[in-house]
């Protein structure tokens, strides 16, 4: 794609406005953790719903242990252990009434959770220090325990297990001690299994929420509990506390900042319309460009036969007219081929634009086209008093466009004649390796070095005193060097102590050997 093409504007500018909208809107994008209300009826209700349960346990369990208590024992101790084993967590069944020493004997204590060789503390009311007497004992209050109201109850010791009492008609008291991690790893157990489908509505609710055991495991949970819960619901029993846990829940929501984006979506349309408007008006000058270049293309191609016309009749008229006469019409002769290589720049250039520059190679003897071009100088030469010299022939034959050739030739000996009258210019042409090189090298004024790469652009001319006075186009280098491109060469400034040289290099094979009938 032509690097003046206006799609080419299009395409970069609408990108730009794509990555401002795009970065715009990257920019205006704001990403926040934000705590969402949740509904807590269903919390509240699992809460209610499971402080009833844990207290109907507890209520069922001292139900239970009353059964144990009033259960009198039997004379086989191991049969009474056995009544009493189904009572989760208990250790140890007395039945105590002694308020002396000596009467303590008479205490019956069974041991039912005892590990071998375990020595479980005796409760007793006697305080004295009967040496017979057990060293592990547990003094309750016989005065609350025997007589007041109610006729039942729980003690809880700090590290020890938990007892609970009850009043017989006998008058002794049966004291049970229980084991309330034992009662606990029970009670999870069934509220494990009841959470199972209480815990339903809270997982609806969209926890995060998890049920803690009073030794903070977690019996059921929700979502992630991971980190220190914001609410804490406790639930009491005798047995320990269990705990509903409720963490807040947050969501990650997107917005956009409305200035910063409308910022990055106005620049973005800013510069949309930017470039579709450079996209008209390049497509407007290129069109008008083009119409231009047709336009000379046409006027240069009316020129052209007339023009031969005009050298074809001048060569009939020169053999016919006086001395005199015949030096003007050389002058007029030799104007006329000016005009005509003018013309010919125009249609090779207006043919380059629209990329339909063709190179016709055919088998051709260079030195006859050096020739012909520098006869068409010789008179304008002797009149600047350009001293012409030639070096080389390359007069082996080989395959090259000879009008090309001409071409560049003509367009390089035509600026000698225009920038550097007076001078001495050399032309050099060898033919080597299948390679044609001609430099043309002359003794005039030369090319500042900041204009050496320019002077082969389009419509370029060297802004001195030099071409004060020469009028030109600024075509004949560019389209010296892209003839010679297009024969698959080069053409170059070559750097020199004096005045310019120019050194044109193009492919010339040698014409292929005509084929030998087979004998
Ligand atoms: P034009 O001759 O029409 O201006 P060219 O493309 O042939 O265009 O040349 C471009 C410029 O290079 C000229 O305007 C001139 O300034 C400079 N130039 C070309 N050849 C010579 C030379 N032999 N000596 C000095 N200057 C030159």
């Amino acid at each position: 794609m032509n690097l003046r093409s206006p799609w080419l504007s299009l395409i970069l500018l609408g990108t730009l406005a794509l990555a401002l909208a795009f970065g715009g809107a990257r920019l205006a994008r704001r990403v926040e953790n934000v705590r969402v209300e949740r509904d807590g009826a269903p919390l509240r209700g699992f809460e209610e719903a499971l402080q009833t349960e844990l207290s109907r346990l507890e209520q069922l369990y001292e139900k239970h242990a009353r059964l144990v208590a009033n259960t009198p024992p039997d004379s086989d101790a191991a049969k009474t252990k056995k009544n009493a084993e189904w009572l989760v967590g208990l250790r140890q069944l007395s039945l105590i009434g002694a308020r002396t020493p000596a009467d303590a004997k008479n205490d019956v204590h069974i041991p039912i959770d005892a590990r071998i060789g375990e020595e479980l503390p005796l409760p007793a009311f006697v305080r004295g220090n009967d040496p017979g007497l057990p060293k592990k004992r547990i003094i309750l209050p016989a005065d609350e325990l025997l007589e007041s109201e109610p006729d039942r109850g729980w003690i809880a010791q700090p590290g020890q297990s938990t007892i609970f009492w009850q009043r017989l008609d006998s008058g002794r008291v049966a004291v049970l001690l229980i084991n309330v991690e034992a009662v606990r790893a029970s009670m999870n157990k069934r509220i494990a299994a009841w959470t199972g489908e209480e815990f339903e509505p809270v997982r609806v609710a969209g926890g995060p929420d998890a049920l803690l055991a009073p030794d903070d495991t977690q019996l059921a949970s929700v979502g992630n509990t991971t980190a220190q819960p914001n609410m804490l619901l406790p639930l009491r029993t005798r047995f320990g506390t269990w705990r509903l846990a409720s963490w807040d829940r947050f969501e990650t929501r997107e917005s956009f900042h409305q200035p910063t984006l409308l910022a990055g979506i106005g620049a973005a349309v800013l510069v949309a319309m930017l470039g579709v408007f450079v996209f008209a008006q390049q497509r407007a000058a290129n069109r008008l460009a083009a119409q231009r270049v047709s336009f000379v293309n046409s006027v240069s191609h009316e020129l052209r036969t007339p023009l031969t016309n005009m050298l074809l009749n001048l060569d009939l008229v020169a053999e016919q007219v006086p001395e005199p006469a015949e030096a003007r019409l050389g002058l007029v002769r030799e104007e006329a081929g000016r005009l005509g290589r003018l013309i010919e720049n125009v249609l090779t250039f207006s043919r380059g634009e629209q990329g339909k520059l063709t190179i016709r190679a055919a088998a051709c003897r260079p030195v006859l086209v050096i020739d012909s071009v520098t006869a068409q100088f010789a008179a304008s030469f002797e009149r600047k008093k350009i001293a012409l010299l030639r070096k080389g022939d390359a007069a082996e034959p080989c395959v090259l466009d000879p009008d090309a050739l001409a071409q560049i030739i003509a367009n390089l000996l035509s600026n000698v004649e225009k920038y550097a009258p007076g001078s001495e210019v050399t032309l050099t042409s060898i033919w080597e390796n299948g390679v044609l090189i001609m430099r043309v090298a002359d003794t005039g004024p030369g090319i500042p070095a900041h204009a050496a790469e320019r002077i082969f652009y389009p419509f370029e001319r060297v802004d001195s005193l030099i071409n004060e006075g020469s009028t030109g186009t600024g075509l004949g280098l560019a389209i010296a060097r892209e003839l010679a491109q297009e024969m698959g060469g080069t053409l170059a400034l070559m750097p020199s102590e004096r005045g310019a040289t120019f050194e044109l290099r193009v492919p010339a094979p040698p014409v292929p050997e005509p084929k030998t009938a087979a004998a």
